[in-house]
């Protein structure tokens, strides 16, 4: 059958949510565009907020993710908690880049990326040289030795596995999958 849908996301706009009545309004705009099949929900894997120091560290994720299956955006959508405002916001390429990385502390490192296991507790966190495992067991893996390797660039999931890019200085990067039973990354393959 070949799919007639529709969306709206390029009428649609990120918007923060002050109110009962428009949390009201956009969660039913949500529920129908699920109900329709337009919408899919998506896990939460990446947090809009982490704030750190010394003592303290905290991660604030939205409460729903959901991707458009006919244009690919992706829409994140933070509950309101009164007095706390909720928030919509729209990432059009489909890939997810609101984390705020606020670090109070200022010998430590800013993770340049933060993500969230689909399959387990753990929180991944990528610096340049290493990726820190924070879960049952803390864990460091660093970066692989090679000649030509500058630093970790990128973390994503395509389907339920978790890719690692590495940066080269040649006219291609690596790839590698990083094995969440093992917590330890293998060399996968090249990217063009
Ligand atoms: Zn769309």
């Amino acid at each position: 059958m070949v799919s007639s849908l529709t969306c709206e996301c390029c009428n649609r706009y990120e918007t923060d949510i002050n109110s009962l009545n428009v949390f009201n309004e956009i969660k039913l705009l949500f529920d129908e565009q699920v109900k329709n099949g337009v919408y899919l929900e998506e896990q939460v894997i990446r947090p809009y907020y982490v704030w750190t120091d010394d003592k303290e560290h905290i991660e604030y994720y939205a409460t729903k993710w959901y991707r458009c299956m006919v244009c690919g955006c992706l829409w994140e959508f933070n509950y309101p908690d009164f007095p706390a405002k909720g928030f919509v916001k729209k990432y059009v390429d489909g890939i997810y880049s609101g984390t705020v990385i606020i670090n109070n502390n200022e010998e430590s490192k800013i993770a340049d990326i933060v993500l969230k296991s689909k399959r387990n507790n753990n929180v991944y966190y990528m610096f340049s040289d290493e990726i820190f495992i924070h879960g049952e067991k803390n864990k460091s893996i660093s970066i692989p030795m090679d000649n030509s390797i500058i630093c970790f660039c990128d973390m994503y999931y395509v389907q339920d596995e978790l890719l690692v890019v590495v940066a080269t200085n040649k006219d291609y990067d690596y790839i590698y999958v990083l094995d969440e039973e093992s917590n330890s990354i293998k060399k996968r393959g090249l990217t063009k």
